[in-house]
């Protein structure tokens, strides 16, 4: 039975998804900057995918220079914010924190990240300059993070950048698919603002690129097009009543959640097909909207599910119960359902044996 009301004002939405990488105030920064060892060879270092110099942001924080700590991480990520709240930190830099060897908490590296770009965000602290243009143009097609990424790198080389993307705002899956829990909207658009401030390059919402012609003009237009396209719609199961009302992609839930918040209505009963991250997130997301029932229905076992632990954990700690070794047959409808007398309303499952 899940724990939280419907949301009916923002204040209601913002309560039921309080953020799980609070933003640390200086005195908690400083106290956990205190705590690295700055290891040598740092294998927090090595476990993250973007290689930021770990122990030097930590100490540039603790001794103050926190605009600097800043620096160090955007010269490796220009999401450093984002990154910061989103990453799977647990599995990634501080799952491989050497305090771990010792039953000692992990430095809270993704907070301190987001403590110090934080600060350099909220001060307009500029550090980049694009450098003299060199006659190149290049076509970004997606704003999500690759697309832009690119553009700052380019943008540094002297390349004129144009980025298209089919939404209203920018960042892709960090605006659009990431629980709102993990990053608010706000924080997003923020680093998005400092980025395009910074880097100049222009964007172009609202402008899919779809059709050869597009292609073919953006290719007399431009020197080169670069494609970040990487948010896709959810697989399809291929079992009837997928069309049935009610039933939606867990891809296309959060997003519509991500930017309509409360105005989203979700009904009493969820059932989520699934077993990846996205599926833990959409579970959670359906719990903290006030489902007061949410089932995790997964085709294999609990060990095989690909989502990380610790995203089971936190579903389940919202009120998820999980069902595995079951397949989706059918999607039925009510009438269907009551009618047939099948164990669960809306879904016909094969236990695996
Ligand atoms: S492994 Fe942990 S203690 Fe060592 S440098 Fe990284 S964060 Fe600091």
């Amino acid at each position: 039975m899940s724990e939280f009301l419907p949301p009916h004002t923002e204040s209601d939405f913002e309560s039921n998804f309080s953020q799980l990488k609070p933003l640390m105030n200086s005195t908690e920064a400083y106290y956990e900057s205190s705590r690295c060892l700055f290891c040598y060879d740092a294998p927090c270092v090595n476990a993250c995918p973007t290689g930021i110099d770990i122990p030097l942001f930590i100490r540039q924080i603790n001794s103050d220079n926190i605009f600097g700590a800043a620096k160090t991480i955007f010269d490796s990520n220009y999401f450093g914010h984002a990154c910061g709240k989103v990453c799977p930190t647990e599995v990634l830099c501080e799952g491989a924190c050497v305090y771990n060897h010792s039953d000692v908490k992990p430095i809270e590296i993704g907070r301190l990240q987001s403590y110090a770009t934080a600060k350099a965000i909220v001060a307009d602290k500029l550090f980049y300059t694009p450098a003299a243009k060199n006659g190149k143009k290049v076509a970004v097609i997606g704003a999500g993070p690759a697309g832009i990424s690119c553009a700052c790198e380019l943008r540094l080389h002297g390349y004129e950048v144009d980025i298209f993307d089919s939404k209203a705002m920018p960042s892709g899956l960090t605006m659009h698919g990431v629980a709102p829990y993990k990053i608010t909207n706000e924080d997003v658009l923020d680093e998005m603002a400092y980025l395009e401030k910074q880097f100049g390059y222009r964007l172009f919402h609202n402008t899919t690129i779809s059709a050869k012609e597009d292609i073919d003009q953006l290719q007399r237009n431009y020197d080169a097009i670069f494609l970040g396209i990487g948010l896709g719609s959810t697989s399809e199961l291929n079992i009837p009543g997928e069309d049935l009302e009610n039933v939606f992609g867990a891809v296309e839930f959060i997003e519509e959640l991500k930017i309509h918040h409360h105005f989203v209505s979700v009904p009493k009963k969820v059932i989520v097909l699934g077993g990846g991250n996205t599926a833990m997130d959409a579970a959670s997301e359906s719990a903290r909207m006030g489902a007061e029932r949410v089932i995790l229905a997964y085709r294999r076992s609990r060990e095989e599910m690909g989502a990380y632990d610790f995203e089971y954990e936190l579903a389940k700690s919202v009120g998820v119960k999980g069902m595995f070794n079951v397949s989706p047959v059918e999607i039925m409808s009510f009438e269907d359902s009551v009618n047939q007398k099948v164990p669960f309303r809306g879904f016909r499952v094969k236990q695996r044996h």
